[in-house]
């Protein structure tokens, strides 16, 4: 084939149409390049479900940009002339084509832009507009800093976005922040609404089956599917959050239910990850809802910040701090991660509901990542590349921009308090208060140093005990190392020596 001014070469989580790369196409000499590569799915074990997700996305978004009169070539993962990688897709088809410019778009993946960087053709690189943020202006702002942290950042993001600003430009509601609204528990009848449910077409069931033969070794289940794969039901998506989800989500977005995996959590993100949805419009729409009166501002103000807030500013840390910041390990850690991460066989409740979940459905909310999960590998000392690994296969919506920062800065403080001002730890006291999880327990979350002891809760003690050095002079921790200080000796040993017990059963390959 000749002819070909242009080469984009579109990834699978840049399936927007307003991706710069895909400005100003030519649809008589430009092609478009889409290709499903066994490395981008194998580099970590990905769930099943997410790597449908992934595939069937850019089979309905190359149909999409054909509907439109857009030249597609579209490289199946089973095409006998696949060379596997992303650099060998681009190689084959500029030299098949012979195109005078290759184009593309920055990547989310420090990794992969490295190779594309690397693979000895010249592209054309496309800053990556769907942020709010580009990473220069992030740089610009950290420079000189000796501390970031992510409300002053979230601040300049809502001056720059104008979302939920006065006229005077002050905040709306006379504060930047109402986190302190949204922390309550679950009432005990309080229903979440059914989750909106996607009918599996042609093309899903194709990937279904390609996945189901070629990924028999990740973990999670490919049954129950359901996510959208176009803009169109990404929409019904949002659409149906904002109607029966948003009014109830600041309230309660810290909240955790046995068997209720999705909450009043809107499920957008990998949606919004992969290109499905926009930013702007997402809090433009969320905006709305507040003024119109339909949700009350701690909802609004607490949605807008996840995006314009948290997302933005782990994306400026991962591309200012990478590659170094993946193999900060502040604590120094060596346990590997325990097997129960992967199949759910534990005792403990909260961790049997939540790596459950996530193995059927490839999802879990913030809170049950961060203060089940990721609080279990805090608490065990856990070697954090192998928590960054599993998070980034389990979840569907986990890109490594995302994924790493949020694991590897917020959950495991791997990095020494550069991204969060102090480490996340809890003892099963703040998972009984948020959540129905300790009742179903064959542990018991009122006792520490018994054989049939909540093991959070002493893992907590030795946590703080084990790392004293690191951690007694921060101020955020001041109160609990005075209350550590406060305890009778005998109960400090006993605390240590059944965190001692835990973890020698973990070494031991044991599951709690
Ligand atoms: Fe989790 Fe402890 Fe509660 Fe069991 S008792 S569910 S292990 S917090």
């Amino acid at each position: 084939m000749n002819g070909t001014r242009r080469l984009c070469l579109v990834l699978g989580d840049q399936l927007s149409f307003d991706l710069p790369s895909l400005q100003g196409l030519d649809s008589e000499r430009d092609t478009v390049l889409l290709a499903e590569v066994m490395e981008e799915a194998r580099h970590v074990p990905h769930h099943p479900q997410k790597i449908v997700l992934v595939f069937s996305a850019m089979r309905h978004f190359a149909e999409a940009l054909r509907q439109r009169g857009i030249r597609v070539q579209y490289v199946t993962l089973d095409d006998p002339d696949n060379t596997g990688s992303l650099p060998g897709e681009l190689q084959r088809w500029q030299a098949i084509l012979q195109p005078e410019e290759l184009h593309l778009t920055e990547c989310g993946d420090w990794r992969l832009e490295h190779s594309l960087r690397c693979c000895g053709l010249p592209v054309h690189w496309h800053v990556d507009t769907r942020f709010l943020c580009t990473r220069a202006e992030f740089s610009a702002w950290a420079k000189g800093k000796k501390q970031l942290r992510m409300e002053f950042f979230y601040r300049e993001m809502r001056r720059k976005s104008g979302l939920l600003i006065n006229g005077d430009g002050s905040p709306v509601g006379g504060a930047w922040n109402f986190d302190a609204d949204n922390r309550k528990a679950l009432p005990k009848h309080q229903r979440a609404p059914l989750p909106a449910r996607f009918t599996v077409d042609a093309t899903t069931r194709e990937v279904i089956a390609l996945v189901a033969e070629h990924f028999t070794d990740h973990y999670g289940s490919l049954e129950a599917f359901d996510y959208p794969v176009t803009h169109a039901d990404a929409q019904v998506l949002w659409d149906y959050f904002l109607d029966f989800g948003l009014a109830a989500f600041g309230d309660y977005q810290d909240a955790m239910a046995s068997d209720e995996p999705f909450l009043f959590h809107a499920r957008i993100s990998a949606a919004l990850n992969i290109g499905l949805l926009d930013l702007r419009q997402v809090c433009s729409d969320v905006e709305a809802a507040y003024w119109s009166g339909r949700i009350p501002l701690n909802a609004a103000e607490g949605f807008i910040r996840q995006l314009i807030g948290w997302r933005e500013y782990v994306r400026g840390i991962y591309w200012l701090q990478m590659p170094a910041y993946a193999s900060r390990d502040f604590f120094g850690n060596s346990r590997p991660l325990p097997a129960f991460y992967w199949t759910g066989d534990t005792r403990m409740n909260c961790m049997r509901q939540v790596i459950g979940q996530t193995l059927e459905h490839a999802y879990a909310h913030h809170i049950q990542r961060l203060m089940v999960t990721g609080n279990f590998a805090l608490l065990a000392g856990i070697v954090p590349s192998q928590v960054c690994d599993w998070y980034l296969s389990i979840y569907m919506d986990a890109f490594d921009w995302v994924e790493l920062p949020n694991t590897l800065g917020m959950v495991m403080h791997a990095d020494g308090g550069y991204l969060g001002s102090k480490p996340y730890c809890a003892s099963g006291q703040y998972i009984k208060r948020m959540s129905d999880y300790c009742s179903g327990c064959a542990y018991n979350v009122s006792e520490s140093t018994t054989d049939n002891a909540c093991p959070f809760n002493a893992l907590y003690w030795h946590f703080l005990m084990r790392h004293r050095e690191l951690l007694q002079r921060n101020q955020r921790l001041a109160m609990v190392y005075k209350n550590l200080a406060r305890m009778p000796e005998d109960k400090q040993q006993a605390l240590w020596q059944r965190g001692e017990a835990l973890l020698t059963m973990l070494d031991a390959g044991k599951a709690l």
